[in-house]
């Protein structure tokens, strides 16, 4: 039976993603609560009801959940074609601090998901433009193609 997950008090990507008309990537909401989690959860836009990481899905460890690991990885399921992984596509990995692609656990996390012959992209914590009206929201677009 799969199991079924909930961001509990993790709101990694209330700051590494975009949402639209809210917030720029890699900007902590100013919805967050200071014990994680949304404060306006009933009301919160649409993007941020849409989006689910892969650990949220089930498709990373129980203990890689990303405000532990620090990196937010998009579902792989924009990667399934005909219900394989396609290694064509990159698997989006983003930063939630400076930083934490390249700790000992980031490393060791990255080099598992290399393992699995996937192209990863990087998207280092402040590397897209605060100005910068497109920011990894797209991702979470194409995942519901
Ligand atoms: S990063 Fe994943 S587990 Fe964390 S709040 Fe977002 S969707 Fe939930
Ligand atoms: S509105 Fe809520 S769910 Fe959306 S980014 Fe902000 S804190 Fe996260």
């Amino acid at each position: 039976m799969q199991e079924i997950r909930s961001c509990g008090e993790c709101s990694a990507c209330c700051t590494t993603h975009a949402v639209k008309a809210l917030k720029n990537s890699f900007v902590p909401c100013v919805h967050t609560a200071a014990t994680g989690g949304c404060q306006i959860y009933p009301d919160r836009p649409l993007g941020c009801r849409r989006y689910r990481c892969a650990w949220l899905q089930g498709e990373l460890k129980l203990s890689e959940r990303p405000d532990h690991l620090g990196l937010v990885v998009n579902s792989f399921a924009h990667q399934r074609v005909s219900g394989e992984l396609s290694d064509q596509l990159p698997i989006n990995v983003l930063e939630v601090w400076e930083g934490a692609a390249s700790t000992r656990i980031g490393v060791a996390f990255l080099a598992r998901l290399a393992s699995y012959g996937l192209a990863i992209e990087i998207i280092t914590f402040g590397s897209i433009k605060v100005d910068e009206s497109v920011g990894p929201e797209p991702y979470v677009d194409r995942l519901l193609d």
